[in-house]
Order: structure tokens, then sequence, then C-alpha cells
């Protein structure tokens, strides 16, 4: 009988210890296997309070904005400053395990919703802002002084989404390089990167390092000119993840469609792609106008 319960107490030991090992291993597993697979940046736009928006690849809903950010910090998510992602991708190092970056385009005043979200879990983000007359005020947009308030809080930066943010297929910066458009080129594509980040850093006092493509289109033409303009990283709307050594004048972004379901943000975290649930438009995808053009879609 002694013998029958020592076997007993053995087998419960020999069980204990195979699952702690199980748990141990697949704790290094997961910490592990999403530092490897490199930092995705996540693409918000408009935070939207009124129920009647339609949500989609540009609008999410603050209430789904605030369970993704909620979800975030409950799974050890760690947003970082583009400063910090940039020292990644250009000197390699340890960044914290399931580190991301949050981008907010366009520079929409119902952004700032999302403001004191990221306060509450001391997120760092970046604004990419319209600099020239179209992207400021007018209820739509922030205001300077909003842009200048955010650019002094220690955890938001600042980004250009140039000058004017020319959105036709027909009609965009990819179309003027490529002397496509009537009485565009080379001059007026220089003139919205340079005159953006020169406006951004006269009304805000600090250097403004990092460009985001408008609808995500650009071409080598493009990065020559914004090089030229003095940009040390330029962000793009093609999904997949950064790691070291990824060039930093085409750094890979994820679109985070409001119309999206919790599991999917999920998803789009663990696998860096850009899963669409919105029906009403297209979504964007790659970095040329031209396929666009050859749907018809305007
Ligand atoms: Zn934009």
């Amino acid at each position: 009988m002694k013998k029958f319960t020592f076997k007993i107490i053995e087998f419960i030991f020999i069980i204990f210890l195979t699952n702690l090992c199980y748990i141990q291993e697949s704790k290094i597993q997961s910490t592990a296997t999403l530092n490897t697979k490199g930092v995705p940046v996540l693409i918000y736009h408009e935070i939207v309070t009124d129920s009647n928006r339609e949500l989609g690849e540009t609008v999410i809903s603050l209430e789904k904005f605030k369970q993704q950010m909620a979800y975030l910090a409950s799974q050890g998510y760690k947003p970082i400053s583009m400063k910090e992602f940039l020292r990644y991708l250009n000197k390699g190092g340890s960044l914290p395990d399931r580190s991301i970056v949050l981008n907010f385009d366009d520079g929409w005043l119902n952004a700032l919703n999302a403001v004191p979200v990221l306060e509450k879990y001391s997120f760092p983000a970046s604004f990419w802002i319209i600099s020239g007359p179209k992207g400021i005020g007018k209820g739509e947009y922030m205001e300077w002084s909003d842009i200048i308030q955010l650019s002094k809080n220690p955890l938001f930066e600042i980004g250009s989404h140039t000058y004017s943010h020319p959105w036709n297929p027909k009609d965009n910066l990819v179309t003027w390089v490529d002397n496509k458009t009537p009485s565009k080129g080379n001059k007026e594509a220089l003139f919205e990167l340079k005159e953006s980040k020169r406006l951004l850093e006269t009304q805000l006092g600090i250097p403004i390092d990092y460009l985001a493509w408008p609808c995500g289109w650009y071409n080598e033409r493009l990065i020559e000119l914004a090089k030229i303009s003095g940009y040390k990283a330029l962000l793009t709307t093609e999904e997949g993840a950064n790691k070291p050594g990824s060039d930093p004048f085409r750094i890979k972004r994820i679109f985070i469609d409001g119309k999206c379901e919790l599991s999917t943000f999920k998803d789009q975290l663990e696998n860096s792609k850009y899963i669409v649930c919105q029906k009403s438009q297209k979504s964007t995808r790659g970095n040329s106008p031209y396929a666009l053009n050859r749907d018809g879609n305007e």
C-alpha cells in the first residue's frame, strides 16, 4: 500500500514538472516569437464619437479604439516612439518584447479623442500633419494651437504628411514626378516635401525628420526628392513588420480598419498584415496610384 501511495505521489510530481516545463516553454515562445517577427506600425486616422459615421480604413469609433488600447496594455504590448523605432531599425539592439508603433495620419481634429486614452496607458504616438492651409483648422483638422500642444507633450511626436496631401489617383506626387499631370512636375513635388517640413519646424520649433506618403503612393524619384528635402525616414502603407536593417525610407505600416472586431486586431498584431473589413469603399494597397486608375476608381 505504501509503495502504491509513493507511486501515485511520484506520478503527480512528474505531471506537475511536465506542466511546469510546458508553461515555461510556451511563455518563452510567446515573447520571443513576436520579437523576431519585427515591429508593426499601426495607422489610425479619425477617432469618432458619432455613431452615425460609417467605420472603415480611416475611421474607428472611440469605443473600439479604447478597447484596442486596453487589449495592448493587458497583453504587454509596448508602444514605442518613432525615435526609438528608428534607432532600432538603423542600429539594431534590443527592444521590449511586443514593441509596436502608433501613428495617426492627416491631423484630424477628432484624432485628439485618442489623447486621454494614450495618456492613460502612457503610450507614445505620432501625428502626421498636412501642414498647408488645406490640412489646418476648418473644424475638420487640428488648429496650429492643437499641434503645438501635442508637440509639447513628451509622449507625442509630429511628422510631415506633405503640404496639401494630393490624393487624386490622376493628380498626385507620383503622377507629377512621372510627368503625367499637366503643369506639375519635380518642382511641385519638392515644394510639397520641403514646405511642409519648413512650416512644421517654424511653427513648432523642433526638427521634422520623418514623412508619411499621402495614400502611401511613392516611387524611387520621390524617395530621392525626400532625401534632398532632409527627411531621415519615410513611411509607406505597405503591410509587414519592420526589422533591424529594414530600409528606413520604406517603413511598412498597417491600416487598422475601424469596421473590424477585436479578434481581427489580435491577428493583425501577430502577423503584421492589413485585414480589410470595410465594404463601402476600395481599400488602399501598395504604393502605386496607377493600379487605381486601371480599375477606373477615382
Ligand atoms: Zn493621409
